[in-house]
C-alpha cells in the first residue's frame, strides 16, 4: 500500500466519506471524490495519481491545459477523469471540451447554445452538470433557483444536451446544509441524480443531504501555492 503522507491522508478522507455515506443509509460507493488540483503543483498531482486518485476538478481552462495535457496525452492513466468546476466563457467552449470531461458550470443560455453549436461542429459534447445560485449571490455564478426549471428544459430539448445534475458553492456566511438541502431539492424536483455539493470544510453534510460528488482541495492537498 502506498504509504506517502498524501497517501494517508487520502484515505483518511475516504475513511471519513464512507462514514458519512453510511450513517446516512447510504452505499459509500454513491459517492464519489473529487480531487481539486487548482494551484496545486505537478508534483501534488502525481501524488494523488500514485494513490490511485483519477477524478480531479479544475477551475479555469488554461490552468487545467498546463496541468492535463500531457499526463492525458501520455497515456498512463486512461481511466482520468476531469470536471471544469469554474466559470467557462463561450471563447473557451472548444478549447473546454477538448479537455474536460464534465463541465459542471452549465449556468446560462448563451453557454449552453456555445456548447450545443461546438457539438454540431465538433461531434463533441460531454455531460453537464447546472451550477445553481442557491444563495441568490448576485457576484456569483450559477441560474437562479426559479429559473431553473425552465433552463433545464431548454438544455434538454432546445440545445439537446446531456444534462447529469446540479452543483452548488454555497454562500460563504450561512449554514451550507441549507443551500445542500435545496440543491437536493431541485434536483428531485428535475429529475437529475447527480450533486455535486460539499467542498474541505463542509463535505460531510452535504453527503448527509445526498452530494453524489463531493469537490476537495485544501484538506487533501494542503494549502493552495
Ligand atoms: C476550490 C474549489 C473547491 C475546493 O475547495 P476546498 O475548500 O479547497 O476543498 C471546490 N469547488 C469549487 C467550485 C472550487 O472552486
Amino acid at each position: 500500500m502506498n504509504s506517502s503522507p498524501f497517501a494517508e491522508n487520502m484515505r483518511s478522507i475516504r475513511a471519513r466519506i464512507d462514514q458519512a455515506a453510511r450513517c446516512a443509509g447510504r452505499v459509500p460507493e454513491d459517492v464519489a471524490l473529487m480531487a481539486v488540483s487548482k494551484a496545486q503543483s505537478m508534483e501534488a498531482i502525481r501524488a494523488a495519481l500514485d494513490t490511485g486518485q483519477r477524478l480531479f476538478g479544475e477551475n479555469r481552462v488554461q490552468e487545467a491545459q498546463e496541468h492535463w495535457t500531457a499526463l492525458r496525452a501520455s497515456g498512463l492513466y486512461p481511466d482520468l477523469r476531469l470536471h471544469l468546476i469554474g466559470p467557462l466563457q463561450t471563447n473557451k467552449v472548444a478549447a473546454a471540451l477538448a479537455l474536460f470531461d464534465v463541465v459542471e458550470t452549465l449556468d446560462r443560455p448563451d453557454l449552453a447554445q456555445a456548447l450545443a453549436a461546438a457539438r454540431e461542429k465538433t461531434g463533441r459534447s460531454v455531460p453537464c452538470f447546472i451550477q445553481v445560485n442557491t444563495g441568490e449571490e448576485p457576484q456569483k455564478h450559477g441560474i437562479a433557483p426559479g429559473d431553473l426549471p425552465v433552463f433545464v428544459e431548454a438544455c434538454r430539448s432546445r440545445y439537446r444536451l446531456e444534462i447529469v445534475g446540479l452543483m452548488a458553492v454555497p454562500p460563504i456566511d450561512e449554514p451550507p446544509a441549507l443551500h445542500f438541502a435545496l440543491l437536493a431539492h431541485l434536483a428531485r424536483q428535475n429529475g437529475l441524480q447527480g450533486l455535486s455539493m460539499g467542498m474541505s470544510g463542509d463535505f460531510e453534510r452535504a453527503i448527509t443531504l445526498g452530494a453524489t460528488v463531493v469537490r476537495v482541495g485544501s484538506v487533501l492537498f494542503g494549502s493552495r501555492t
